[in-house]
């Protein structure tokens, strides 16, 4: 039964038979060769072997059934297409054996070339060459080298000093200058060193080759480097590759020959024309190498006219027919042009914007299509600071780009070192070779943190992206000695106290300080660039897109703000509400004294006292926040966090008595701060005396700020403007708990607002399970809910969220548990499930509830989408990220199939 499944299974595809939809099955190289042999497009012919059975070889360890006959079908047609066969003595066929998986992997994967040469048909392929033995036996010992290293694990470098041998033995440096005799030798030297380290002969046989070729292919998908760079990317494990069987044409045949690569427009910025380099008498494996230098593609105009108008033509042809930037491969053998490759091409964040603004005003796309084409994690690139490097400034080493924005600042080598310098005031960035949670303080302290190793997993990478914060990791380049307080790079030595440059996007690392730019994007967001009037490409395409996405969002977009001047910021960043003003932050600088008033007071008396002294001091905070948010929502949030984080630390505190009590001096009220301290003490604060059962025990705390908020509101409203408070109870985890404070706040507005027109809502976060689970009851007494998927995640995951991120995570993310924080994008499966049962739940029992969220998730690409499938209203950011939570709703909303893939 199994038997007879896998015969049927179709493994192998012709390139007539495929397209560029058929990515997961036949890799995106075999997909597009497909795509452009059915345009007509001049491709070599060959055909493609499916990832299935590359999936199929790594689990069972063997060639699946039917694979070799499909193999053996497609190659007889191969062979009667070209009119050769696979390495025939007199006219030989040659293929090259290429992988090519779903994502691209550059250079991570084998690639075989010239199979099908052995000792006889070498002398076949000569003859078709016009009689150029040199070419040939070239090509001979291209193949031994590729195939010994590639598929027999031969040392490559054994080939190398076999090469340099020869070169020596000539007198030369210059591989061109060996001819075919000199070549010939080099094969047989070739052959033995195969023979030594496999212990059998360079086979002969054709097939044979082939097969072992194929083999290889598929098991480079496990290379240590192919699973290193999927981890990094975030590329699935289990896709396998495709495998490319493709009839040999050659870029090195002479002066009319030659290979290139091109972009359709300029990947860097966007602009329009091609960009290419070609290197004429060459094969695509040179300009890898970098044996000669390549020229700009305009000479080929010059070289070879005819084929330089085709290419022309071609790409002209790829970019309407994909409707992207396209980039490609090409070689030209004696003046006839082949495509080796193209796909969409990578980009930068700049040039996705512009390119899709571009390809509107071309016709080829609309704007929705404009939209779907760049992403919020571009647009947050665009938002960080740059470094300008139209000066000398030339990169030392380079690591990934592990937590984006541009950094400069002293070297140093300890957590440490970190916190004393940045207490004077000092910029500076923290070098080790990887850092582990001992190093959170001078992370913190650091304007940006440079490791030698480790990926954009590591401890360091996610640890900075979490405070974000400037990071580039894996800059294998360094040796860093840190008992010595020196760095080596590129023979320079760097110590503690030298100045350096990190870029976190480019993960490029300079000497000195490089001068940095502000972002053109933040400052048209800001309002000081205007897109109409200024020759800006990039802002024009971002304006153009930005109000595409605005107009297509059904998501209402706030901002997270507790002061007048954040607030102001994300109105021009176009937020249209505060969905989240923590009021805790206005407890804490001179009105701490008043909090311990609070705290301390011995009877009701003074606790009222204390209270009415911070009831003005609330209402001038409101008051401002009104008046900058003049018109829209404003949700402020009643008192959350532990007072005790109000009052000083208790070993602190108990140090401080113990000495005034040593010196025999009054202590009386620090004794009393030390005993209410002492009372206070939580072991798990979190989930301790905080928000709503605050409220509820403290008598006075929660009326008077909701005093503060409608004589807040009564007077923005009296001075003609328009407040529109939303009181919101935090950490309720039971609709009793709503009920009783509702009672009393209901009573105090009535009072205050009296007929002033004003209409204060009431509503509750969600983010305790329970209050998820008992949403429908809730919504009885809750005009809103607005989702703290911050406290969500912390107690559905029983993740302390102040510890876990630098405790433990790096390994979960190595381990592949999660993908990315659950901190960072939403849970959908599990505390997302918790948003969605409250908000059916909660709509079911009260029609028109207001919906929200504003956890740090409202401002994360995934889970903006995400919110806007659950039918959420709005979602609440920090202001810098309201314009990537604005240009993500607008893709949620035009889109069925998620965020853009890679
Ligand atoms: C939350 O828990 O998601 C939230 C917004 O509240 P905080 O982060 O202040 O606890
Ligand atoms: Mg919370």
């Amino acid at each position: 039964m199994a038997a007879q499944e896998t015969v049927e299974h179709k493994y192998v595809y012709d390139f007539a038979e495929g397209n560029k939809d058929l990515k997961d099955l036949l890799g995106g190289k075999g997909a597009n060769l497909a795509e452009m042999t059915n345009l007509g497009l001049p491709v070599p012919p060959g055909f493609t072997i499916t990832t299935e059975a590359c999936k199929a070889y790594l689990t069972t360890g063997r060639e699946p059934d039917g694979l070799a006959g499909q193999i053996e079908a497609h190659l007889e047609s191969l062979e009667r297409e070209m009119g050769r066969r696979l390495g025939d003595p007199d006219d030989p066929l040659l293929v090259s054996v290429r992988s090519g998986a779903k994502f691209s992997m550059p250079g991570m994967m084998e690639t075989v070339l010239n199979v099908g040469l052995n000792d006889r048909s070498v002398v076949g392929l000569s003859a078709q060459a016009g009689g150029n033995d040199r070419f040939a036996w070239d090509s001979y010992r291209r193949l031994i080298q590729m195939f010994g290293k590639t598929v027999c694990e031969v040392p490559g470098e054994e080939f190398e000093h076999a090469l340099d041998e020869a070169k020596r033995a000539k007198g030369t440096k210059n591989d061109l200058d060996l001819d075919a005799d000199d070549l010939r030798g080099l094969v047989d030297a070739y052959k033995q060193i195969f023979a030594k380290h496999t212990g059998r002969e360079f086979p002969q046989e054709p097939r044979e080759q082939l097969d072992l070729a194929i083999r290889a292919v598929f098991e480079s998908w496990n290379a240590e480097r192919a699973v290193l760079y999927r981890r990094q990317e975030r590329i699935p494990a289990d896709l396998g590759t495709a495998v490319n069987v493709v009839s040999m044409v050659f870029g090195n045949l002479g002066p009319d020959s030659g290979t290139g690569v091109a972009f359709t427009r300029d990947p860097g910025s966007g602009a329009q024309g091609i960009y290419g380099d070609y290197l004429a008498n060459a094969q695509g494996e040179d300009v890898v190498a970098g044996i000669r230098n390549t020229v700009p593609l305009q000479e080929l105009e010059q070289l070879d006219k005819t084929s330089y108008d085709q290419l022309l033509g071609i790409m002209a042809r790829l970019e309407e027919h994909y409707k992207d930037l396209c980039d490609i491969e090409f070689t030209i053998e004696r003046g006839k042009l082949w495509m080796l490759q193209t796909r969409v091409g990578k980009r930068t964040a700049a040039a996705a914007f512009v390119i899709a603004g571009q390809l509107v005003d071309e016709g080829l796309i609309d704007l929705d299509e404009a939209l779907h084409r760049v992403n919020g994690a571009q647009l947050a690139q665009l938002m960080f600071p740059r470094f300008q490097l139209d000066h000398d400034f030339q990169p030392v080493a380079k690591g990934i780009g592990a937590s984006p924005g541009a950094a400069s600042g002293k070297v140093v080598f300890t957590s440490a070192r970190a916190v004393e310098l940045a207490a004077e005031g000092e910029s500076v960035i923290l070098v080790r070779r990887e850092t582990n949670p001992d190093d959170l303080n001078g992370m913190i302290a650091a304007k940006g943190i440079l490791t030698s190793r480790g990926g954009k997993t590591s401890h360091a990478a996610v640890v900075a992206r979490g405070m974000g914060k400037t990071c580039v990791s894996g800059a294998d380049e360094l040796e860093v000695n840190v008992p010595a307080k020196t760095f080596t790079v590129a023979g320079h030595t760097v110590g503690e106290g030298d100045v350096i440059s990190i870029d976190g996007t480019t993960g490029k690392v300079y000497l000195g300080e490089v001068p940095v730019m502000p972002s053109e994007v933040v400052q048209y967001f800001e309002g000081s660039l205007d897109p109409e009037h200024i020759d800006n490409a990039l802002v024009r395409a971002v304006h153009r897109i930005m109000t595409h996405a605005d107009g297509a969002r059904r998501l209402r977009v706030r901002t997270n703000a507790d002061t007048g001047a954040d607030a102001a910021r994300a109105r021009r960043f176009g937020a249209e509400g505060i969905g989240l003003c923590r009021t805790e932050h206005m407890f804490l600088g001179d009105r701490r004294e008043l909090v311990e008033r609070l705290i301390l007071a011995s009877g009701e008396r003074e606790r009222e006292d204390a209270l009415a002294a911070l009831l003005p001091l609330q209402r001038a905070d409101f008051i401002e926040i009104f008046r900058e948010m003049d018109g829209l929502p404003v949700t402020v949030r009643l008192i959350d966090p532990p007072l005790h984080e109000f009052l000083p630390p208790l070993e602190q505190l108990a140090v401080n008595v113990a000495v005034a009590q040593e010196r025999g001096e009054d202590v009386a009220k620090e004794e009393a701060l030390l005993a209410a301290v002492r009372r206070m003490h939580e072991e798990n604060p979190m989930l301790g005396l905080r928000g709503v059962r605050l409220g509820l025990v403290i008598p006075g705390l929660f009326a008077m700020q909701v005093r503060a908020i409608a004589e807040a509101a009564v007077a923005v409203a009296r001075d003609g403007g328009s407040a529109c408070p939303e009181i919101m109870v935090p950490l309720v985890g039971a609709v009793q708990e709503l009920e009783t404070v509702r009672a009393e706040a209901e009573k105090i507005i009535a009072e205050v607002v009296g007929d002033s027109g004003v209409e204060v809502l009431i509503g509750t976060m969600i983010e305790v399970p329970r209050a998820a689970l008992t949403a429908g009851q809730i919504a009885e007494a809750a005009e809103f809910f607005s989702f703290g998927t911050n406290d969500l995640t912390q107690m559905g995951w029983g993740f302390s969220r102040d510890d876990v991120e630098g405790a433990f995570f790096w390994r979960y993310l190595e381990l592949g548990i999660f993908g990315i924080s659950p901190f960072e994008s939403i849970d959908a499966d599990g505390v997302g499930r918790l948003v969605r049962i409250a908000a059916e739940e909660g709509r079911a029992a009260r029609p028109g509830l207001k919906l929200g969220v504003c956890g740090e998730h409202g401002g994360d690409p995934d889970s903006v989408h995400f919110f806007h499938e659950v039918g959420l209203d709005y979602v609440s950011c920090s202001p810098f990220r309201v314009p990537v939570a604005r240009l993500e709703a607008g893709r949620a909303a035009i889109s069925t199939t998620g965020s853009d893939s890679r």
